[in-house]
């Protein structure tokens, strides 16, 4: 045993032993070695430099090996580095709570700190249902009038909120994971993705089909779930503002809680610290990770109102029903506090349009090529949607090959670069991506 796994080179065992995300144990996509990042430069084994078009998913906001970061970790690591939350508390959690009540939206006062997003989005639906059936009695309770039947999630197509069992229930029914686990998955309710892009004129349209599911089965909703303005790992689509203030509408109108999952769209990333501001309309309960810890560690939280909280505590249960082993963990506090602390120090919003901007630039030239369909652009997210799924072997070893790390999917090459970038930094990264997707017609022809 000892023996055959030394004789194995580091990539060969990677690609044996190790499961990526979304790969084949049997025919996995090549993998490179990282030796160390910094900034936004991820730099390879062989000592190649990338220049990172990814942000690791979104998260890393500003850049890898921030020294401000890295002390923090190192200051919080001599104090503790874990401690577990029940019964006991610590600065870190609370000087991050403190922080995070100022700049999310004023109406959501309690805050549950959970380990990944799609924890966070678990917790979110978990609140719901537990709302609910503390007002209008658990199923367990005998009256059968007292029955809570709002059990149930209604969320638009084309969404994403995560790949554990509940979360996965909420993404997009066809590209989401819903053929493959079949009838274990719960059954959601789903209505059309909005349509309207983001800039342009509304239309009323939109929001009919919501309205009239709201209709017909909002006795069996709990609530609507949803990432405002921009629907990320679900398509990358970006959406008009009056969509999330006409489902508010609905929502209070048909009695259903309205969840705001801000995982991709938290700090900054559309232009706004976060992207309920873009239509001033506040969620009963949100979901915030990726970029919280700067993507030095793994956390997020769900936050909710008082009104929700202090019912789910005046339930049969007495007790919010969810705690995690590693809640609040102390590390990754700290990391996020510093984090959180760097990003609104700065001109953030100037950063972010400064990005747009070249973005836009470097980027929509690309919309006239006849393979191209759409150029988008929001925030520090520019998109190229083509019209065939990319082929992400041949596409990747070609961007590295150039010195950039752009990990597209499906039709989409996307970038979400770190806001540290330099302005020469993503003009190289613009440039090559643009030779590369030229390329593809070149190919394609
Ligand atoms: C990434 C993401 C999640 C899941 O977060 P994990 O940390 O990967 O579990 C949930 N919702 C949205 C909108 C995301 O982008």
């Amino acid at each position: 045993m000892e023996l055959r796994m030394t004789e194995l080179t580091d990539l060969q065992f990677d690609q044996q032993h190790l499961w990526h995300p979304y790969t084949s144990i049997t025919a996995p996509l090549p993998t490179f070695k990282v030796k160390r990042a910094f900034g936004a430069v991820i730099e390879l084994e062989d000592g190649t430099q990338l220049i990172d078009g990814m942000s690791s998913w979104w998260c890393a906001i500003h850049g890898y090996n921030h020294p401000e970061l890295n002390q923090a970790v190192v200051d919080q690591l001599k104090n503790m580095s874990h401690i577990m939350f029940g019964g006991l508390t610590h600065d870190p959690a609370i000087e991050l709570g403190r922080l995070l009540l100022k700049i999310t939206p004023p109406s959501l006062d309690k805050i549950f700190y959970a380990d990944s997003g799609s924890v966070a989005v678990e917790v979110a639906m978990k609140m719901a249902v537990q709302y609910w059936s503390s007002k209008n009695g658990s199923t367990q309770s005998g009256a059968a009038s007292l029955k809570n039947k709002k059990t149930n999630f209604i969320t638009p197509r084309s969404g994403y909120h995560g790949d554990t069992w509940n979360a996965m229930s909420v993404c997009d029914p066809v590209t989401g994971m819903h053929q493959i686990f079949g009838s274990s998955l719960p059954n959601r309710i789903f209505v059309a993705a909005p349509q309207t892009a983001f800039d342009e004129v509304w239309n009323p349209g939109d929001i009919l089909e919501l309205e009239q599911t709201l209709a017909a089965q909002h006795e069996h909703i709990a609530a609507l779930i949803l990432e405002p303005i921009v629907q990320g790992a679900g398509g990358m689509r970006f959406y008009h503002p009056e969509y999330l203030r006409q489902a508010q509408l609905l929502c209070e109108k048909y009695q259903v809680l309205l969840i705001f999952d801000e995982i991709a769209t938290g700090f900054g990333r559309t232009g706004k610290l976060f992207a309920w501001e873009w239509a001033g309309i506040e969620p009963d309960i949100m979901c915030i990770g990726k970029g919280l810890t700067g993507g030095y560690m793994t956390l997020s939280a769900t936050l909710t109102t008082k009104h929700i909280a202090e019912t789910i505590s005046q339930g049969e249960a007495g007790v919010f029903m969810h705690g995690p082993t590693f809640m609040a963990n102390p590390l990754a506090c700290a990391v996020a506090l510093k984090s959180t602390q760097l990003l609104m120090q700065q001109d953030w919003a100037s950063n972010i349009q400064r990005i747009e901007q070249q973005l836009k630039l470097g980027l929509s030239s690309l919309a006239k090529l006849n393979y191209v369909q759409d150029v988008r652009v929001l925030g520090a997210i520019g998109v190229v949607e083509l019209s065939f799924n990319v082929d992400m072997k041949t596409l990747q070893q070609e961007f590295v090959r150039r010195g950039i790390w752009v990990r597209p999917f499906g039709k989409l090459v996307y970038v979400m670069p770190p806001y540290i970038i330099s302005e020469q930094q993503l003009a190289v990264l613009l440039q090559q991506l643009q030779e590369v997707v030229q390329g593809l017609g070149e190919r394609a022809a």
